[in-house]
């Protein structure tokens, strides 16, 4: 039986949705697998590293100017280099009691700043880094201590490249996302009823990833001023106050508001639309699902490139603006060129979506897993100086700092 050591940060809501795919995807194949989940970051007593995840939000919300700036200045191979090994002596206690209670064989990430922290506490044992970013990830996420390196696209394979990661240690699987989001056809009404949504009206889902950040409650305003004909469901994630705002309000038409969502899948293939920044996150389950998007706004840095990527391919718009969200969500609910322009979108997003990649990671992982488990301890550094040269062989909220496995 291998051991698997999955580690996410709640920065957002992204990390930990790859590391739940994951493990969805490691159990469905290999049962007997043993698996842990963990947010070592969650588990530090050291400032600012306890904070990580509250402090998230608040940053790209409020001080987007501030975000902007660390991730230029630091997105290099060189800074980030620098920046990890200064941060070494306040995590050094975390990972470590971290590497002392487990005995993992193979190590996976999904969370950038967690790779070079986990390559020291774990130096023999393979580590997968499973980048999320699907354009403009910053240089920390593609390390080159990783065995094996999933990104998501080839765009974000190219970046690797220049960053130093070797091609042979890089594969392009896409984001985990859960297999639930892949697109049924015809099974829309069915879902409608299940969520309480219109049968009649188009239903428009409005989102801010897993925090619920940008600005949710002004465009639900505007679009609900708007009298479309539509109804609106908005998920306002771990934003708790935004949540009692929005439900204290009397809305003109169907609002329908939620708090955090576990699983969203049901209402992204019911959803006519997803309107959302541009996290990869939702964007990558919108593709499996086949929603179009309305790209209201980006995290600076990580996510600026995922705009382009969505519009270049036919499968969103960018709405940066609370006039031009309602002028997209117009042009896809009224008229009669509405329902086929919406239908051309969802059409590039499906061709997109890859809703198999968590398996296809889990497959990886756990290929890696059993070479390590069969080789003993000095067999794993042969491991990765085999893993240099080859490809592996292909073989048949509330927040918590670990979740169940
Ligand atoms: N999410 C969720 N429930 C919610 C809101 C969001 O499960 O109520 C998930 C969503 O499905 C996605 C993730 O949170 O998997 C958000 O990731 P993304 O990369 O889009 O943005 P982030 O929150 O990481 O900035």
């Amino acid at each position: 039986m291998s051991s698997v050591l999955l580690a996410f940060s709640d920065t957002g809501g992204g990390h930990r949705a790859a590391a739940t795919a994951l493990r969805d995807a490691l159990r469905s194949i290999a049962p007997a697998t043993s698996l842990q989940a963990v947010d070592p970051y969650a588990l530090s007593h050291r400032w600012p590293f306890d904070r990580l995840a509250g402090a998230y939000p608040r940053v790209v919300n409020g001080a987007s100017w501030l975000w902007r700036g660390g991730f230029r200045l630091t997105d290099t191979v060189a800074c980030t280099a620098t920046l990890q090994t200064l941060a070494w002596p306040a995590l050094r206690r975390t990972f470590r009691d971290l590497a002392a209670g487990a005995q993992p064989d193979v190590v996976v990430s999904t969370h950038p700043l967690l790779t070079a922290p986990l390559r020291r506490v774990f130096p023999d044992v393979p580590l997968v880094v499973v980048v999320t970013d699907l354009a403009s990830g910053h240089a920390s996420w593609y390390h080159r201590g990783a065995a094996l390196l999933s990104v998501p696209t080839d765009i974000a394979r190219a970046r690797a490249i220049a960053c130093g990661v070797p091609a042979s240690r890089i594969e392009v699987h896409g984001v985990p996302v859960s297999p639930h989001f892949a697109a049924q056809p015809g099974d829309r009404a069915q879902l409608e009823e299940r969520l309480g949504w219109s049968r009649v009206r188009p239903t428009l889902l409005l989102m801010g990833g897993g925090d619920g950040v940008g600005p949710l409650e002004q465009i639900a305003v505007a679009l609900d001023a708007a009298g479309l004909s539509c109804d609106l469901a908005v998920v306002a994630g771990r934003n708790v106050a935004l949540a009692e705002r929005l439900r204290a309000r009397a809305w003109r038409g169907t609002v329908h508001v939620y708090g955090f969502v576990q699983g969203l899948e049901t209402m992204f293939r019911a959803a006519s639309m997803v309107i959302t920044k541009a996290g990869p996150g939702t964007i990558s389950e919108a593709f499996a699902a086949g929603a179009p998007l309305v790209l209201t706004g980006a995290i600076p840095g990580q996510e600026t490139g995922n705009v382009r990527f969505v519009v270049d391919a036919g499968a969103g718009v960018w709405a940066p603006s609370v006039a031009e969200v309602v002028s997209r969500a117009r042009a896809w609910t009224e008229g009669p060129l509405a329902e086929a322009a919406r239908g051309q979108a969802a059409a590039a997003a499906l061709q997109l979506g890859k809703p198999q990649a968590a398996r296809d990671i889990a497959v990886r992982v756990l290929a890696l897993a059993e070479r390590h488990r069969v080789l003993p301890t000095g067999g794993s550094a042969d491991v990765r100086r085999r893993g240099n040269r080859a490809a592996l062989p292909a073989v048949a909220p509330a927040r918590s700092s670990r979740f169940a496995t």
